[in-house]
């Protein structure tokens, strides 16, 4: 087979498990790369090659670089940036793909300024249009979508939306390469990573979020969306002034200023539905709201609207959903 165009794809992992969003990424490539008779390259910086390259290879990779150092462990920004600059200075690449998780956001800006590339951040669809690629994102807080079309010099960057790009994994051959490299002297080393106990499951990865705002009245009242996440496998979000509150972290917050979702499942209870909580999850694929006034904003963007008290509504929805999960 002739290739026309190379696609790297950087894969993201954590405590020695892949992402799920790399591989997401990785058979976004894959569908790209056979419209343009290209080849997808995998690149996974670790510190020693235990993750399965079989499995990059079964989503979409037609080459695996396994690239170990002690020091790629744990994601740090300058020791990935060193390890991939290097990589792409000895190959030419067309398009550099990665998740649009906070490391790949911060790795594709890094890199877009150290090599004068551009670009697309946060990409919910990327097609081909007369031989060339097309990336929709959305823009204006999520308002609008905008479609960016690639010139100048490569490497062209994209990053993908997380949960957006699912596609089964299929029987497929390739190569696995493993190589020891090279880091600056300088190279940053973390000894340990802690990670929180409690909240394993990042709000931007999960498949099901369940959301609380102000209208969940306390800190305390989370423990019922907890409750219901865990039975369903879904992490919990939270809006901005619950956050503000310091009723939960940071980390949970959804909305233009947090972290922008698309699970499959968006559950938002007590929350209002203001244009910037929208702007982080209105693309969820389906969208349940809890709220005691029916004419909540919320509602506009439900596909399913109960009008309540959510403090006694989500213990219901618990139950229901553990007796039907469980049978
Ligand atoms: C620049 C800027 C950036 C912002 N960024 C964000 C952001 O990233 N994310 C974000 O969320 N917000 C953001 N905001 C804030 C946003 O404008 C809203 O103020 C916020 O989303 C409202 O949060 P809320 O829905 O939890 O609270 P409220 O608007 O107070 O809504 C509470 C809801 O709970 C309902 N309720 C009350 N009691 C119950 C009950 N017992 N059962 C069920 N429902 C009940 C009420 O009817 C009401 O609809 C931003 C604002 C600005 C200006």
């Amino acid at each position: 087979m002739s290739v026309d165009r190379v696609l790297a794809v950087v894969i993201e992992h954590d405590h020695g498990e892949t992402k799920p969003v790399s591989l997401e990424v990785l058979s976004a490539a894959r569908k790209l790369a056979d419209q343009i008779s290209g080849k997808v390259v995998a690149f996974c910086f670790c510190r020693e090659a235990n993750l399965s390259g079989d499995l990059f290879i079964r989503h979409g990779a037609d080459e695996v670089r396994f690239l170990t150092h002690p020091d790629l462990q744990h994601y740090i920004h300058e020791n990935y940036v060193s390890a991939l600059l290097r990589e792409l200075e000895k190959s030419a690449f067309d398009y550099l793909l990665l998740p649009a998780t906070n490391n790949g956001k911060e790795l594709s800006a890094v890199l877009s300024a150290r090599l004068g590339v551009g670009v697309a951040a946060d990409c919910i669809s990327i097609s081909v249009n007369d031989g060339d690629v097309e990336a929709v994102r959305p823009v204006s807080a999520g308002k609008a979508h905008s479609t960016v079309r690639f010139t100048g010099k490569k490497p062209h960057i994209l990053s993908l939306r997380p949960n957006v790009f699912r596609n089964p994994p299929i029987a497929r051959q390739g190569e696995i390469v493993e190589e020891a490299i090279q880091l600056p002297e300088f190279s940053q080393r973390v000894r340990e990573l802690v990670k929180q106990v409690g909240s394993q499951l990042d709000v931007t990865e999960a498949r099901i979020v369940v959301s609380g705002g102000l209208g969940m009245q306390g800190p305390e009242n989370f423990k019922l969306l907890e409750e219901l996440a865990e039975v369903l496998g879904g992490a919990v979000g939270a809006s901005r002034p619950v956050v503000d509150n310091g009723w939960r972290d940071y980390s949970n917050q959804v909305g233009q200023t947090g972290r922008t979702v698309s699970p499959d499942l968006y559950i938002a209870c007590g929350i209002s539905g203001a244009v910037q909580h929208l702007a982080g999850m209105s693309s969820s694929r389906c969208i349940v709201a809890i709220n005691s006034d029916p004419n909540a904003a919320i509602f506009s963007v439900a596909d399913y609207g109960i009008v309540g008290d959510a403090l006694k509504i989500i213990p219901a929805l618990t139950r229901e959903f553990k007796k039907v999960l469980t049978s």
